[in-house]
């Protein structure tokens, strides 16, 4: 692509950014070389857009262009949905401090700011959310306020003196049941204050602390599906992963990664229409920094350090402690990476999310990235591995206009300077992000 290219492009985004609202009751076109609506891919495609939805899509053949339509062309350009992240957190982040006393409208804004800036429109806050949660998330819903719309499940339902662990300081609104009548209470209290889904944890943390007993949890999965939400279990261990599903679950929130999963557990997820959200990054993280990958100098990457960050992965003796102590986390990734691929190849359905956004090494929105990646070399095709950050984790959370450029689809897309689907690292080659249809600052 030209530099004149390049730059009419520029001016063609920026004037439409400084038009904003005033255009909205407009028709916008935009002809891309290549467009994926969530689903399939398009060669020669176009995309109308009035009043911030898609209204027609499909081949620049067989879609008209409106009379007196505003033209956006992107010739050499790849268009896709914005993605959405059925599994990360918000607002625990301050500096290199962890914890729920950092919650904040600042600090949730400030995530969902940068998940928006690398290209992900709708997060889901998968528990440890403070109570201001239930406030932010009634507001952040519709791309105003300068961010990714924020879903979530509110504190969720952990164990006494286990998961999820003191040490990162989750907030008192992190309900610890003991027995299933408290369990279904918990779930009462959050569904009430407003959820999209019910987050559970069932992890033993390493044989470190008690989990959650079966009964306490079947009990919480059942009064999610009362009040109409899914359940999503936190799980580590494969054991556990089929005492959730047999109890009902929904979600599984992380890949299985103390052994190979079998096939009864690929059939019950199948059987059972169960989704399944690897999060290889949570355990990546720990090392991946401190190894200095060259994409640490990339812009791309740079958007997402702080002064504190940055001091850190520059310290020679952290780098050298991080990489001593990283075997376990990389076995970790090598077993969620190889289950996936099983669970992947008997049929299983698969979502998107990394648990981004809890330690300041899971980084919001660059995470995501390195995770579609991930997905491809467990063995999905760039196609499979953008449908999961797109439509599946939408359906997940049950947004139906979201994750996809179809009729009815809201116009939140990105545009890409490379084609994801030939090699998925272009995802990083995000030139601009449209919420409603209309481009928006990064
Ligand atoms: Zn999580």
């Amino acid at each position: 692509m030209s530099n004149q290219r390049i730059w009419s492009a520029t001016i063609a985004l920026t004037l439409l950014a400084a038009a904003g609202a005033a255009f909205a009751q407009d028709v916008t076109v935009l002809d891309a070389a290549r467009l994926f609506d969530g689903h399939a891919v398009i060669d020669k495609a176009r995309v109308v857009i009035r009043d911030g939805k898609v209204i027609a899509a499909g081949p620049q053949a067989a879609v008209a262009v409106p009379a007196g339509a505003r033209r956006v062309d992107l010739a050499d350009r790849f268009v896709m949905p914005g993605m959405v992240t059925a599994h990360s957190h918000v607002g625990m982040v301050q500096g290199l401090d962890v914890g729920g006393h950092n919650y904040s409208r600042q600090t949730v804004g400030r995530d969902l700011a940068q998940f928006q800036r690398y290209g992900v429109v709708a997060v889901n806050a998968l528990g440890m959310n403070a109570e201001l949660f239930h406030t932010l998330r009634r507001e952040w819903r519709d791309g105003a306020h300068g961010g990714a719309d924020l879903y979530g499940a509110g504190g969720g339902v952990g164990a006494v003196d286990g998961a999820p662990p003191a040490r990162m300081k989750p907030p008192g609104s992190v309900m610890r049941p003991t027995t299933p009548q408290d369990a279904r209470k918990a779930v009462d209290a959050m569904a009430d204050a407003g959820v999209d889904m019910i987050k559970v944890w069932v992890d033993d943390l390493n044989g470190q602390a008690p989990k959650m007993p079966p009964e306490v949890y079947a009990a919480a999965i059942d009064q999610a599906h009362r009040r109409g939400l899914k359940a999503a279990v936190h799980i580590h261990a494969l054991a556990d992963a089929k005492g959730v599903v047999r109890a009902g679950a929904d979600v599984i929130g992380h890949g299985v990664r103390d052994m190979p999963v079998d096939d009864e557990f690929t059939t019950l997820l199948r059987e059972r229409g169960v989704w399944y959200i690897p999060t290889v990054n949570i355990n990546e993280a720990e090392y991946i920094y401190a190894e200095h990958p060259q994409w640490l100098k990339d812009p791309f990457f740079r958007m997402a350090m702080t002064p504190a960050l940055e001091a850190q992965l520059n310290d020679a003796q952290w780098r050298k402690t991080a990489l001593d102590k990283a075997q376990p986390s990389r076995a970790a990734v090598s077993m969620n990476i190889d289950n996936l691929r099983r669970v992947h190849a008997a049929g299983g359905k698969i979502a998107f999310g990394t648990d981004s956004g809890v330690t300041p090494l899971r980084i919001p929105g660059f995470a995501e990235h390195l995770e579609l990646a991930h997905f491809v070399q467990a063995g999905l095709t760039p196609v499979e591995a953008l449908t999961a950050a797109t439509a599946s984790s939408a359906a997940v959370m049950g947004l139906k206009d979201r994750g996809c450029l179809q009729v009815g689809c809201r116009a939140d897309l990105l545009v890409l300077g490379a084609d994801p689907t030939l090699d998925i690292t272009a995802s990083r080659s995000i030139e601009a992000v449209w919420r409603n249809g209309v481009p928006v600052a990064r």
